[in-house]
């Protein structure tokens, strides 16, 4: 019988966060894994959803999305990332962050074009450019800092290099790259003719004094630069898949197109509710901050007694951590194993390197959900006899 199945898919296997939450989901566990976002949506958002709809908002948008969204991001784009754009021509609304990334993707990468990405990575970043036929290369964030070194990194740039994938605040590392860092990467992007394609969904959730700053702000990146975020996060609307890019126009031009034919348009009733999402105090993102910190303030130290060497993250809100002294080995079966001893489910570090023995002794762990299940997790962490 001949096999249907298109090349560019060989080799791939549904990712390390959905397989967590399935097994977890059967087990009755506490899904750390996947970054969920279960805390509720601001009533605000909801009721302006149900009022799209009642309305009749219900119909396709313009692929780039609805003006009044577009005109709304804008504001906040120069407010929050200081990047100038012009919601006409600069934005497009995507399903979802990932649905930006996509549309950049294939908008940008040829099949052997070089891509430089930070490791440990998050999959979906890595997955799609496979699809892209793209050759990866990898700089690597080494713990505790998660710094990288910059003169291995200008050893991987070529003349072939077409991209730099960036993601800050860092999903798994938590990462927040510093001025200094995004001023070296930038320089090398100009120079050589590099594009940054940065996401930065986790941008509002900091920790301690770490500051978000878009590359796609520094002096001359409006020409290098596509960056991406979405709502997903920020608002617990991880279900709602509605992100977007913003990038100069001739960029922006083939990202609309793109999205147009894969995606048609992001939900146009959800994009009408997003609206109010932008009338919330700025008080709604120092409560988010708040209400995060509160969270690594129970986990953080949990995991280090379960004998787990921890870093604390920047930003995001994730912990990738070290379970060596554990005996478990961060291999598929260790988040098992975890799962079976404390009832909680980690995704495997595996899924985070190009070699998945580099990550075989980490676990990540999520902490975007109620305080009281984290709360819960903590106690269950307990039940770990450090070896
Ligand atoms: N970004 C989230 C994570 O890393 C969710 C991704 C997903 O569901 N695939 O867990």
């Amino acid at each position: 019988m001949k096999e249907f199945k298109a090349e560019r898919i060989e080799g791939l296997m549904p990712s390390g966060i959905r397989m967590i939450t399935r097994m977890c989901d059967e087990a009755g566990g506490i899904n750390l894994g996947q970054g969920v976002c279960d805390e509720p949506t601001p009533k605000e958002i909801k009721d302006s959803a149900i009022q799209a709809i009642r309305s009749d908002k219900n119909v396709y948008s313009k692929y780039e999305g609805i003006d009044e969204l577009r005109e709304k991001i804008a504001v906040k784009m120069k407010d929050y990332n200081k990047i100038k754009c012009n919601p006409d021509t600069d934005i497009t609304v995507n399903v979802g962050s990932t649905g930006g990334y996509v549309a950049a993707c294939f908008s940008f990468i040829n099949p052997g074009d070089e891509v430089i990405m930070f490791e440990p990575f998050y999959g979906y970043h890595l997955n799609i450019l496979h699809l892209c036929k793209a050759k990866i290369k990898y700089a690597r964030l080494s713990a505790p800092g998660w710094y990288f070194d910059f003169d291995e990194f200008k050893k991987l740039i070529t003349n072939k290099t077409k991209a730099i994938i960036l993601n800050t605040p860092t999903n798994p590392t938590g990462k927040v790259f510093s001025r200094e860092e995004l001023t070296f990467i930038a320089d090398i992007c100009q120079k050589d003719g590099i594009l940054v394609i940065s996401d930065e969904m986790y941008e509002y959730i900091l920790y301690d004094k770490n500051e978000h700053i878009s590359i796609g702000s520094l002096p001359g990146m409006d020409d290098f630069t596509i960056t991406i975020s979405g709502f997903s996060k920020s608002y617990n609307v991880t279900g709602w898949r509605l992100g977007y890019t913003v990038a100069k126009k001739k960029f922006t031009e083939k990202i609309g197109i793109l999205s147009d034919l894969f995606y048609i348009c992001a939900a146009t009733p959800l994009q009408h509710a997003m609206i109010a999402s932008f009338n919330l105090p700025d008080s709604y993102y120092s409560e988010l901050r708040a209400s995060y910190t509160k969270k690594l303030d129970l986990i953080f130290p949990a995991l280090q007694n379960a004998g787990f060497k921890v870093h604390r993250p920047q930003g995001a809100y994730y912990l990738l951590a070290d379970v060596s002294s554990m005996g478990l080995n961060g291999k598929t079966d260790a988040s098992k194993k975890l799962l079976d001893l404390t009832g909680i489910g980690a995704v495997p570090g595996e899924s985070f390197y190009e070699n998945p023995e580099d990550g075989k002794n980490q676990l990540r762990f999520c902490f975007s959900k109620e305080y009281d299940v984290v709360e819960e997790a903590c106690r269950n962490l307990q039940k770990l006899k450090i070896h």
